[in-house]
């Protein structure tokens, strides 16, 4: 069907199948790499939406932001807990040895694993597009002002430097790009050689997104636009120029997830 949108991995819509239809949104599987993707992108304004909105807890969160800091979070110790785990984890696959190690991570949301990763020394970057989720942060380290930015990753992209980054992690983001081809490119582009990417995201292939079908909590066309495996991300990551791919356990299970570790 000539109408239907490419998959990314195998570049052709030839395979596309329709999957579910979820809030009038499409979702096509790609029988060849079992990709699952938003059939029809909406337009950027309409999908961000979805991140701020108005409801009264984003307009809380506006008016609350600008005196917070990150102890003030409710459950504080936990989300510390779990960012260490991460940073700890990344930090152990770095192979790269010498200065002070330049980490980026790619929706960084509240900016914990920011924090984890600054207690470890490293000089650190941040992408957040909702601006007051990343706030507290900022009151709390305002030594990285001018490091962190609310805007897409390939904006953000334009202030940043070829070969730059030791370490460059995206929990629960790949599946948010809208181009996630040119994204991905553009995090080989700012990776050093030998520097390491590792990325969670949901698991096409996992028992839950089977079981589930059109239930999986995954399936939110609005928020996730392309959903991959281990082995279909694998396809795409070398065909970029990524080297020594691997699966790692995923941090979080959520709503069945898997980690991809990769270098350059
Ligand atoms: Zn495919």
């Amino acid at each position: 069907m000539a109408s239907r949108r490419a998959c990314v991995v195998c570049e052709t819509n030839q395979y596309a199948e329709d999957y579910c239809n979820i809030d009038n949104q499409n979702y096509l599987c790609c029988s060849h790499c079992g990709l699952i993707y938003v059939d029809e992108l909406l337009k950027t304004k309409e999908l961000y939406k979805a991140y701020s909105g108005n409801s009264i807890k984003s307009v809380r969160r506006k008016l609350v932001a600008p005196f917070r800091k990150l102890k003030h979070y409710k459950n504080f110790t936990l989300q510390k807990q779990r960012a260490e785990q991460i940073i700890n984890f990344s930090i152990n696959q770095i192979k790269i040895s010498g200065d002070r190690k330049n980490y980026l991570d790619i929706g960084c949301n509240r900016g914990f694993n920011l924090a984890a990763a600054h207690e470890q020394g490293l000089n650190i970057y941040g992408i957040e597009l909702v601006p007051e989720l990343i706030r507290p942060f900022i009151n709390t380290y305002p030594q990285y002002k001018s490091q962190i930015f609310s805007e897409r990753f390939e904006d953000a992209k334009l202030r940043l430097n070829a070969d730059m980054f030791d370490l460059i992690t995206g929990i629960d983001v790949l599946e948010h790009f809208e181009n996630v081809v040119k994204d991905l490119q553009g995090i080989y582009e700012v990776l050093k050689p030998g520097g390491i990417v590792i990325l969670q995201t949901p698991d096409v292939a996992c028992e839950r997104a089977h079981k589930e079908e059109c239930q999986w909590g995954a399936l939110k066309p609005l928020e996730h636009l392309n959903l991959f495996s281990g082995a279909n991300l694998e396809i795409l990551t070398k065909r970029i120029g990524f080297t020594d791919y691997r699966i790692e356990k995923e941090f979080e299970e959520a709503d069945g997830n898997f980690v991809a570790v990769m270098s350059k």
